[in-house]
C-alpha cells in the first residue's frame, strides 16, 4: 500500500459549523461554477472576465479560473497526455467546488473538450451547482482569430492534438446555456449570462 493510502485511512471529515449557506447568506448570493467550455478563441476567458467585472460591480464574491494559469500553478507539473489531462480537469473541479463552498461564484475557463470529463466535475457537485456554459462559435471563426497563434502552429504539425484540428471538441449535449460566441458582441454574451443568474436566482 502507498504511504498516501496509509494517510487517508488516518484522516477524518471534520465538519465544519459555518457552512456554505452561512457565507451565502453573508454573500446575498449564491456560490456556483459557471463552466465555460468551447474551443481555443471561443470567447472563454474573455467571457468570463466580463462577467466577472459586472458582477463584482453588483458587489458578488467571483473568482475565474483560467487555463494558463492553472498550468503555471496547480497543475504545473501535468502535461497533455491524456492521463494528465484527466488530472488536470479533476483538480479544477476539485478547486472549484471547494470555493463554491466558499461562497464564490466560480468562473472556469478551460476548453474541457471531453464530455467524460466535464460530466466528472458535474457529478462532484450537487445538481443545479454545475452550470455549463458553451461558447459555440465555429472553428473557422475561433481560426481566424487565432487570439494566441496556436492555430497557425497545429495546422503547421506543431502542437500534437490540439483541440479542433487534430483532436476532437465533443459538443455539450445539454448544456445549461449557449452563448453565439462567434457571432454575437462579448456584450450581448454577457447580458444574456447575467439574464439567465437572474433567472435562477443565482444574484
Ligand atoms: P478562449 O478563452 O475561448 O480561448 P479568448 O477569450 O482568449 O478565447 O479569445 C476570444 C477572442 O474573441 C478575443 O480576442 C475576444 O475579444 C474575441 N471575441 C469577439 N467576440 C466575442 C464574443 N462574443 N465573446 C467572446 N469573445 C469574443
Amino acid at each position: 500500500m502507498s504511504d498516501s493510502k496509509i494517510t487517508n485511512q488516518n484522516t477524518r471529515w471534520h465538519e465544519p459549523t459555518i457552512k456554505r449557506e452561512h457565507r451565502e447568506k453573508l454573500n446575498e448570493h449564491k456560490g456556483k461554477i459557471l463552466w465555460f467550455t468551447g474551443l481555443s478563441g471561443a470567447g472563454k476567458s474573455t467571457l468570463a472576465h466580463a462577467l466577472e467585472e459586472q458582477l463584482h460591480d453588483y458587489g458578488a464574491r467571483t473568482y475565474v479560473l483560467d487555463g494558463d494559469n492553472v498550468r503555471k500553478g496547480l497543475c504545473k507539473d501535468l502535461g497533455f497526455s491524456e492521463q494528465d489531462r484527466v488530472e488536470n480537469i479533476r483538480r479544477i473541479g476539485e478547486m472549484s467546488r471547494i470555493m463554491m463552498d466558499a461562497g464564490l461564484i466560480v468562473m472556469t475557463a478551460f476548453i474541457s473538450p471531453f464530455r467524460r470529463d466535464r460530466r466528472i466535475v458535474r457529478e462532484l457537485v450537487e445538481t443545479g451547482d454545475f452550470i455549463e456554459i458553451f461558447c459555440d462559435a465555429p472553428l473557422d471563426v475561433c481560426e481566424s482569430r487565432d487570439v494566441k497563434g496556436l492555430y497557425e502552429k497545429a495546422r503547421a504539425g506543431e502542437i500534437p492534438e490540439f483541440t479542433g484540428i487534430s483532436s476532437p471538441y465533443e459538443t455539450p449535449e445539454n448544456p445549461e446555456l449557449i452563448v453565439e460566441s462567434g457571432n454575437s458582441t462579448v456584450e450581448e454574451c454577457v447580458d444574456e449570462i447575467i439574464n439567465f443568474l437572474k433567472e435562477k436566482e443565482i444574484t
